[in-house]
């Protein structure tokens, strides 16, 4: 049984929240480090997080990213890492029905968990690069908004430039790779760092991924003038140093991938979400830290899970809930309608 919605789009990909708390101050997400929305009696326990974990693996999902807030500030993740990597061996699928199975693949086998990755801004990596790994933490996104000292902290709040730099290379050292480096790209704050951007990736042959700027922040501060668009920022890397689609479809991917034409190592991915809507190819849904099911990034409305799991519900119950869940996923964001309406939770509560 897989995860369909009303759109026809099957769901493989959980993003799941740790914590609404964090570090930093990035301006375009926690600018003022505004407090956490969850009470510590409502944050899932690992032993919740792996549960919903595994029921979702069994209807299909096949990625999961940790997520949050800050996933790195959660105490003893590697503990839940290690569980969640269990999920790898096959689970048992839940109420087979060998009609509505897609994959020709899941016709012999159970489903089990392809890809465990971990979004992170840096935070204490270089010290826990290796033992995530060990723990069978696939591979790491790491956020780094500016290559330049007080550029960094003019973005993200604090003076950590170094610290994220070193966290990149014990990431490349424990093979937490593929390695992807987001950077948000802002009118006046770091476009003029693209091109520094796409040096630092062919030097340290990663992959880059440039964002675009979303109305998703708790400083309410985002203006259309502010985002760069992909088209332009494809334009101004393309310029210097030509740029060849690796794929023509992106299939259920965010970002338009491209190799370097003159044979560089590295890879940029633009990621347009605002200019360049990709919903109709959307397979992603989130858990929220206080076990909320948001079906899109931008929705409105949540769904409870974490009452339905702690009202000891029986396992058809979760799955039913889950199921209905899912049938309501949005058909597509609204950020260019004239009576688009900000989610009240930020992108450090969503899960980015
Ligand atoms: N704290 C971790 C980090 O920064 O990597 C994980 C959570 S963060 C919310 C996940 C990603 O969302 C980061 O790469 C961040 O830059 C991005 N993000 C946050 N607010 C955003 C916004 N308003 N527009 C676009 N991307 C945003
Ligand atoms: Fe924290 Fe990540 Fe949000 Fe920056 S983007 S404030 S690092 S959660």
């Amino acid at each position: 049984m897989l995860l369909r919605d009303a759109h026809n789009r099957i769901i493989r990909d959980l993003r799941v929240s740790l914590t609404d708390r964090c570090n930093f101050r990035c301006f375009y997400c926690l600018p003022h480090g505004e407090p956490p929305l969850a009470r510590k009696e409502t944050i899932l326990t690992f032993e919740e997080i792996v549960e919903i974990c595994e029921i979702f693996v069994s209807l299909g999902i096949e990625k999961i990213r940790l997520t949050g807030g800050e996933p790195l500030l959660r105490k003893d993740i590697e503990v839940l890492v290690e569980k969640l990597a269990r999920l790898k061996a096959q689970v048992s699928r839940f109420e087979v029905q060998s009609s509505e199975t897609e994959n020709p693949k899941s016709k012999t086998q159970n489903p089990k968990l392809v890809d465990l990755a971990l979004t992170t801004n840096g935070f204490s990596l270089k010290e826990r690069a290796e033992n995530l790994k060990n723990a069978g933490l696939d591979r790491v996104t790491i956020s780094l908004d500016s290559l330049k000292r007080k550029n960094f902290q003019r973005i993200t709040g604090v003076d950590k430039l170094q610290e994220t730099l070193e966290a990149i290379e014990a990431a490349k050292k424990a093979r937490l790779t593929p390695i992807k480096i987001n950077a948000v790209v802002v009118r006046g704050y770091n476009d003029d760092e693209v091109l520094d951007f796409v040096c630092f990736a062919r030097e340290q042959n990663i992959s880059m991924r440039f964002i675009e700027f979303m109305p998703l922040g708790a400083g309410h501060d985002w203006d259309r003038n502010s985002v760069v668009s992909g088209r332009e920022i494809f334009a101004k890397i393309n310029r210097v140093f030509p740029l060849q689609l690796k794929e023509k479809s992106r299939g259920a991917e965010t970002a338009w991938k491209y190799r370097f034409v003159d044979g560089a190592r590295g890879e940029i991915g633009i990621v347009a979400p605002v200019t360049e809507m990709f919903c109709g190819a959307c397979s992603r849904i989130r858990l929220t830290a206080d076990g909320q099911i948001r079906t899109c990034l931008f929705s409105t409305t949540e769904h409870n899970l974490r009452d339905v799991l702690r009202s000891n519900s029986t396992r058809p119950e979760i799955v039913e809930f889950i199921k209905d869940v899912v049938m309501k996923k949005e058909a597509r964001h609204k950020i260019n309608d004239a009576n688009f309406m900000q989610p009240v939770r930020t992108m450090s509560f969503i899960g980015g």
